[in-house]
């Protein structure tokens, strides 16, 4: 036995959903440490456009994730209030709705689609003719046909949220070791915890390993390379097999032009209070680890965004950006167990993690705690993808 301390909880990553579990878990009074390579909310969850709803095109794409995405979504009001007060920041929570919009008849059916689904789940949505539309966004292109008013799809800005996600976390006494970089671990039967291996990300100096009851590996599309030492070593075995999705998303700044959320099958269009608008966004699963911005995405994304509203054209260009979406094979989440004492995994969350990271963290919490798979998350255990256990051990 040592009288090293022992950290309750170890969360390796610091975007969005690892800050969301250790604000969750440190509510609670766990004693938690945030492992970060570089700076909280750096990547994908810096990058997102924020979009919060469970309406979807093309319908059915996101079936299997219904019933967290809607659970998620609800638990939204109560996490910005517990978040924002002790935060001390707003984090860009807007409440206007999401307006769904055709620009001819196949999409207008796909629309018609989309609200019948809806109703069958027993949520809301209104349909709306051509001239309706307008009075609701002036702003819109003439000639669109049809349009879906989902009031309960809402957004927040990912990067207010993260920074206010961050001071929350610090202020409920989680520890954030950030420029570190967690290399594996193994379990000390003689502590009962985990020893999480770390070294400095600039020098790559290796410093004391530290101990924890529970890890959670939060790192997004680089989860396996914690854990896996059998990629290292060659072969293609991962525990996960999570990686990445490249996506472009363009960010404007000018005068308003849009109230709500506005989205087509290839494009949406969200306005930040201060200005700032989001052009989201490109999905290139074959463009792999990939983080170069390309004239390509950035013109093909003003294109279907000037098409909706032409104004868009008179806006500033502020920023290109590029971030990874983390996925695993069938694009649901992996939220639970790892199958090991005390090891924890929560990634996968591809194009959801924002939407998703109430729940993530609040139903985590609670597995952790009771030392079962609560019921919704069932269906995102690591078991259903068939790979073998995770471990950190061999990892070097
Ligand atoms: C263009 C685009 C648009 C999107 N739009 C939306 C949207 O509208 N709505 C929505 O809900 N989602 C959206 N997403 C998806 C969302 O951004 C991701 O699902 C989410 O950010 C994933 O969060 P994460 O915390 O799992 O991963 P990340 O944000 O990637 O964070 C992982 C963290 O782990 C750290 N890390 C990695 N390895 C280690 C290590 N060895 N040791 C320590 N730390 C480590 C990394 O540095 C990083 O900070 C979008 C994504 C993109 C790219």
């Amino acid at each position: 036995m040592t009288d090293r301390q022992i950290w309750d909880v170890a969360i390796v990553g610091a975007g969005v959903i690892g800050l969301a579990c250790a604000f969750e878990l440190a509510r609670r009074r766990h004693r938690v440490v945030v492992i970060e390579r570089d700076q909280p909310g750096q990547h994908a969850s810096r990058v997102a456009a924020g979009l919060l709803g469970t309406a979807a095109l093309p319908l059915g794409e996101d079936e299997g994730l219904f019933p967290l995405k809607l659970d998620s979504l609800r638990r939204y009001p109560e996490f910005i209030a517990k978040v924002e007060p002790i935060g001390r920041r707003s984090a860009g929570y807007r409440m206007d709705g999401t307006l769904w919009v055709a620009r001819d008849a196949d999409e207008d059916e796909q629309l018609e689609a989309l609200h019948v689904q809806r109703r069958q789940r027993g949520l809301r949505s209104v349909r709306l003719g051509s001239d309706e539309i307008f009075p609701i966004e002036p702003e819109l292109a003439e000639g669109l046909v049809g349009g879906l008013l989902v009031d309960e799809d809402v957004q927040v800005d990912p990067r207010r949220l993260l920074e206010t996600l961050e001071q929350a976390v610090k202020i409920v006494r989680a520890r954030l070791l950030v420029g570190t970089e967690t290399v594996g671990g193994e379990y000390d039967d003689s502590e009962s915890a985990w020893s999480v291996r770390l070294r400095q990300t600039d020098s790559g100096a290796v410093i004391d390993p530290l101990l924890a009851r529970n890890v959670i590996l939060t790192a997004g599309p680089w989860c396996d390379s914690v854990i896996d030492s059998a990629t290292e070593s060659g072969s293609s075995l991962a525990p996960t097999g999570v990686g990445p999705v490249k996506g472009q998303l363009l960010r404007l700044r000018g005068p308003r032009v849009i109230d709500r959320v506005v989205r087509t099958a290839n494009v949406s269009l969200a306005q930040r209070r201060d200005g700032e608008l989001i052009v989201a966004s490109t999905k290139e699963p074959e463009a792999g680890w990939d983080l170069t911005p390309t004239d390509e995405a950035r013109e093909a994304l003003l294109e279907r965004a000037s098409d909706l509203i032409p104004r868009i054209r008179e806006l500033d260009l502020e920023e290109h950006s590029v971030g990874l979406r983390p996925v695993v094979a069938d694009h649901l989440p992996v939220i639970g167990s790892a199958g090991r004492t005390g090891l924890w995994v929560a990634t996968g969350h591809f194009q959801h993690g924002v939407l998703l990271a109430p729940s993530t963290a609040y139903w985590l919490a609670e597995a952790m705690e009771s030392g079962e798979a609560p019921e919704l998350l069932k269906p995102y255990g690591i078991e259903r993808l068939g790979q073998p256990e995770v471990s950190m051990e061999a990892a070097s």
